[in-house]
């Protein structure tokens, strides 16, 4: 298989997921996670028309954005989907469009006064960790869905989140627990779907994106409402550890 195959397959996955619940799929956007892969199959995925990139990592994005930059014309739009260290937040707002992984009010908080400085706005989601398991990142927010106690204290942080200057805050990300049967995945994409709604209303805000769906898992996610889809390996295959 190509990235060109992979590419195909993917979008014929997502317009099935669609179909099965009567969404339109340019509702869906997908993001190719291209983290441990060479500025080579970004250019190649980026000429296949796919847009939109997904980094883990600042050290690697500091090096691989520039170089995909200063080999095509192409208006991508990098988004970092993983935990940013407090040391490394200062080097975020040159490389990215959209944050996925705002895991505190202590890093919106940074990121919101470096881009008062540019006199720009960032794209951000509210990371939440829905599963409750210790090993992910996110504002804690397991059993959120029902227990009052933990939606009043979201939308504390998520209010104070959605009111700082130069963050253009879309709505909320997450990551499903690994599991072999992606139907296991399920309720935390819908307590995510769940959460959004409960939030738009008693914050009144918009929150017009669910970032939420990987490889293993993104049909049923896009099935749960998922506006964002983060895939990496279906598209570039095997990550070398
Ligand atoms: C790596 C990663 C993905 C993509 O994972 P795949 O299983 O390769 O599709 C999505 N989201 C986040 C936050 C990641 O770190």
């Amino acid at each position: 298989m190509t990235i060109a195959d992979n590419i195909n397959q993917v979008q014929e996955t997502i317009q099935a997921a669609c179909a099965r619940v009567g969404r339109d799929p340019a509702q869906v956007t997908l993001v190719a996670v291209s983290k441990t892969h060479p500025p080579a199959a970004v250019l190649q995925a980026a000429e296949l028309g796919v847009q939109h990139f997904g980094e883990n990592r600042v050290e690697e994005s500091e090096v691989k954005i520039p170089a995909v930059g200063a080999e095509t014309p192409l208006p991508l739009v990098w988004h970092m989907i993983g935990h940013i260290q407090s040391r490394k937040a200062k080097f975020v707002p040159s490389l990215f469009q959209v944050v996925h992984s705002v895991d505190s009010l202590r890093l919106a908080t940074r990121l919101s006064q470096l881009m008062v400085e540019r006199k720009e706005i960032l794209d951000v989601l509210v990371e939440l960790n829905v599963s409750g398991e210790g090993s992910k990142s996110g504002l804690s927010a397991s059993g959120g869905a029902t227990d009052k106690a933990i939606l009043e204290q979201l939308q504390l942080e998520i209010g104070q989140i959605s009111a700082l200057p130069g963050l253009n805050l879309r709505g909320l990300m997450t990551m499903a627990p690994i599991v072999e049967d992606p139907e296991l995945a399920r309720p935390v994409f819908a307590d995510l779907a769940k959460l959004r709604t409960a939030l738009m209303e008693t914050l009144s805000i918009p929150l017009p994106d669910l970032s939420m769906g990987m490889t293993d898992d993104y049909p049923v996610a896009i099935e749960e409402g998922a506006t964002i889809v983060r895939i990496g390996r279906a598209i570039f295959g095997e990550r070398e550890k």
